[in-house]
């Protein structure tokens, strides 16, 4: 029996809502999560949607582990090896398939004009009627086969560009996850992943990673002086003056309010002390102005720590001694860069 009976119009409105659920999770874009957000949306599986929702209460997202387990409990205990092969299958099968349709229809095409022109032949030195009528019927006969080809290919066709588009859907839809919305850095959650990638390949050469965390000074004193709405603009100036100093695989994030963070995976410690001391004076230098009246609003300064990765540390554990080298700027007066102790805290 088929385990869903959903119309084709009913599961793509379903994959709609399902999306930006999915993508909300820690847990990567495979068939498992989306079975799992899939029963969730399309209602249909109780004890899965309450487990769902009690986890999910206090604002926890979804991780792999979390999502696998799901997945066994209330929908089928599978591989989940076999479940991605699957998929991949799926997707080259169609991909096949399209492919010899065309070449059938090539075939086809072909062996119908040769058909043709055989018939035509075969009537211009007016053989037996018989053999015409006979060769008549195997060119409708073909034609018949080119139409069916033909369609045969558009509806493939069809189908491969709704994976395409469903594929671009599944990457918007991630891509918004991670970006911040307000500066267009990436957000928290893109840090942490970017963080854990670039952990994840550490060597042990020299060459970083190294981290920079950015914090404006008396922000607070931002708002209360000017009001939100430049305080905001004040972010988005800090924001944009980080995307102007990063390039390649540097990644700038908002990791939180007022504070910003600088991933450097091939930087050395020195490379990244000098560049966020250039951050720190090219933010010194700016002058932002009021959209209101024009007037440039007071000096806008930021403290920032610095560190390189030690071997062996965990993600929080380097996060942490960046942050402790920030507050140590913060204490000394801000407006400064402070290098972390190399040794972990
Ligand atoms: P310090 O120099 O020690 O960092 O002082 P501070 O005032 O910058 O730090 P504090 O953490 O006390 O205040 C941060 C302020 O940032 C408080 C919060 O209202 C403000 N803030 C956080 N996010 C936003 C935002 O998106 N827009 C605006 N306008 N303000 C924000
Ligand atoms: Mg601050
Ligand atoms: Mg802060």
């Amino acid at each position: 029996m088929m385990k869903y009976q959903e119309t084709v119009n009913q599961s793509a409105e379903y994959l709609r809502l399902t999306l930006p659920l999915m993508s909300r999770q820690a847990a990567a874009l495979h068939p498992i999560s989306y079975a799992v957000w899939y029963e969730y949306v399309a209602g249909i599986n109780g004890p899965l949607k309450a487990a769902i929702d009690a986890l999910t209460q206090n604002g926890t997202v979804l991780d792999e582990d979390a999502t696998t387990d799901l997945f066994r409990k209330y929908i089928a205990d599978i591989d989940e090896q076999k479940a991605h092969n699957v998929t991949a299958g799926f997707q080259k099968i169609l991909a096949d398939i399209s492919q010899s349709a065309a070449h059938a229809g090539n075939y086809a095409d072909q062996f119908g004009n040769a058909l043709a022109q055989w018939s035509e032949e075969l009537k211009d030195t007016e053989a037996d009627t018989d053999s015409g009528s006979w060769i008549d019927k195997l060119v409708i006969g073909t034609s018949k086969m080119q139409g069916a080809v033909a369609t045969l290919k558009d509806s493939l066709q069809e189908s491969q560009n709704e994976i395409v588009k469903l594929r671009k859907e599944v990457d918007r839809a991630r891509e918004d996850a991670l970006t911040d919305g307000m500066t267009g850095l990436v957000n928290r959650r893109g840090f942490d992943l970017a963080l854990t990638a670039c952990l994840s390949e550490v060597n042990s050469s020299e060459q970083g990673p190294s981290l920079i965390i950015t914090d404006i000074d008396n922000f607070k004193l931002v708002n209360d002086t000017y009001g939100h709405l430049i305080g905001d603009k004040v972010i988005r100036a800090v924001a944009k003056i980080l995307i102007a100093n990063v390039k390649g695989k540097d990644t700038a994030a908002r990791y939180g309010g007022e504070e910003f963070v600088v991933l450097l995976p091939e930087t050395t410690l020195d490379g990244a002390r000098v560049l966020a001391e250039k951050i720190r004076s090219t933010i010194e230098c700016s002058r932002i102005k009021r959209t209101d009246n024009n007037q440039e609003i007071g000096r806008i300064t930021v403290s920032l720590g610095v560190a390189s990765y030690c071997a062996g540390e965990s993600p929080s554990e380097f996060i942490e001694r960046v942050d402790n080298a920030l507050y140590v700027s913060k204490a000394q007066g801000r407006n400064r860069v402070t290098l972390a102790s190399a040794v972990p805290a």
